[in-house]
């Protein structure tokens, strides 16, 4: 009952933003110290004036974003509850309270497009109420903080289309961190928030925060990260610096330089290179100190300043609800503590590896509904996400197969074409939604065919997922 009527405006501005279907990644909790994070702390919304406008919302729209933020802080439902709200209204009713309903369901009104059978016109028709209304559905559902964002939001709404509201969880993040009165909170995504811009390779979070941050606020096109060899091995290998490539546009490299040192002790920077000059956040009363001729105007940094991150974030880096809930955005709690690998999806294995009706099973089969999550078995990229039957490999449905390095593939297929939520040459990590099952190709009946590939040969996933702490069904 809610697909299809989104105004069309903003959602061209949440796409045009985030690209397209977009998953919440996992591991950041890894790398970050657990006693930084305060998790299951509300945010309450800041008194005064709500801000013009914040990734493309404005106005109404974030006046009821407010009106659900501070429902769930009545409520004592955590900042991630919160965000799932505001995401979930996104994905209704673009924020907007509407009294009518949609092409699916003619009755389902106000933020949550929902209709009578879930509270009286007026509740309905009331932002609070109807976040209110909103949150007792979501936390009626099983489970609900440990499951992606958008499949709580589905199973609480019972919508066509489990991954409807992802696209609008990079935005809810942004919006609940505009609004919220934890100031600390206001660096928007860290790490592998799915609203990343910039894809800088494998850095530390506070190193993707500070390019998050800086770049989106002076619309830097081309971002650097990581990157193996550089001068300094605590900056670039080390994931702990950025490059801000201005090219000839001096007063935009002085300008985001300027910024960089007004905020060097929240942002963690330790120095900044720029124009051959070179300044220590340490020692700031030095100032700019001329640094030798390296020889090419790239090398030298007259084209991009370059800011080196200290390895432990600042302390008011933002340990407050809102960072927990960057941290907390990822599969569910317990997948990654493996390390790297995990299990595709949460279901019993219904046909092992091996021969099967007169030809090899390449695979191992999971039976569970069409609609459950698949996650990447591990940190790789995907080389693959498309129609099946896949040319090489012959599997059908939906495909998506992931690059893992190492010689080693796996690969996930009877998708739905609206069931894929990674692109070909994207990035993920270990445990990050990447699909849900489907019944689609040669299937019959919801499941995942999980493939695992050594040197491009296909091998019984079983022993090998136990092999690396991540036993099967
Ligand atoms: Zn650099
Ligand atoms: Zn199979």
């Amino acid at each position: 009952m809610k697909a299809g009527h989104i105004l069309a405006a903003v959602v061209a501005l949440a796409v045009a933003s985030v690209g397209l279907v977009l998953f919440v990644g996992s591991g950041l909790s890894q790398s970050q110290p657990a006693a930084a994070c305060q998790p299951g702390q509300p945010v309450t919304v800041a008194g005064g004036e709500l801000p013009g406008e914040v990734a493309g919302w404005s106005g109404e729209q974030l006046a009821n974003a407010a009106a659900t933020i501070r429902a769930g802080a009545d409520l004592g439902i955590d900042a991630r509850g919160q965000a799932i709200a505001v995401m979930t209204a996104m994905g209704e009713s673009s924020l907007v309270n509407v009294a009518h309903g949609d092409a699916v369901r003619a009755d389902t009104i106000g933020l949550f497009q929902t209709g009578p059978e879930h509270g009286s016109y007026d509740a309905r028709m009331d932002p609070y109420q109807a976040a209110v209304l909103f949150f007792e559905r979501l936390t009626a559902v099983p489970n609900w903080q440990d499951l992606p964002p958008t499949i709580a939001a589905h199973r609480a709404q019972r919508n066509a289309d489990p991954l409807h509201y992802e696209q609008h969880w990079p935005d809810a993040l942004k919006v609940i961190a505009a609004l919220s009165s934890d100031t600390a909170a206001a660096v928007v995504p860290a790490a592998d928030n799915p609203g990343n811009r910039y894809d800088l390779g494998p850095v530390q979070p506070h190193t993707q925060a500070l390019a998050e941050e800086v770049g989106t606020r002076f619309d830097v096109a081309d971002v650097g990260g990581h990157r193996e060899s550089a001068v300094d091995a605590g900056g670039h290998p080390a994931g702990l610096a950025v490059d801000f490539m201005t090219g000839d546009d001096v007063a935009l490299g002085d300008a985001i330089v300027a910024y960089l040192i007004e905020h060097a002790e929240r942002l963690s920077v330790d120095y900044i290179i720029w124009r051959q000059a070179i300044w220590h956040a340490a020692d700031p009363q030095a100032g700019w100190r001329p640094i030798a001729d390296r020889g090419s105007p790239t090398a030298n940094h007259y084209d991009h300043p370059h800011v080196n991150l200290r390895p432990t974030p600042s302390a008011t880096s933002g340990a407050g609800p809102l960072e927990c809930l960057s941290a907390s955005a990822v599969a569910p709690a317990g997948l990654t503590v493996q390390g790297e690998w995990v299990a595709p999806v949460d279901g019993p294995i219904t046909s092992g590896y091996g021969p099967r009706w007169g030809k090899f099973h390449g695979g191992t089969d999971f039976g569970a509904p069409c609609g459950t999550p698949i996650y990447a078995a591990s940190d790789g990229r995907v080389i693959y996400a498309g129609n099946g039957p896949h040319p090489r490999l012959g599997l059908t449905g939906h495909v998506i197969i992931i690059d893992h390095g190492a010689g080693v593939q796996t690969s996930y297929n009877h998708m739905y074409a609206g069931g894929l939520g990674v692109r070909p040459g994207q990035v993920v990590q270990a445990g990050q939604l990447i699909a849900v099952v489907g019944n689609d190709g040669f299937s019959t009946g919801c499941h995942l065919h999980y493939g695992v590939y050594l040197e491009g040969q296909h091998t019984d996933a079983e022993p090998f997922m136990a092999g690396v702490g991540a036993p099967l069904g």
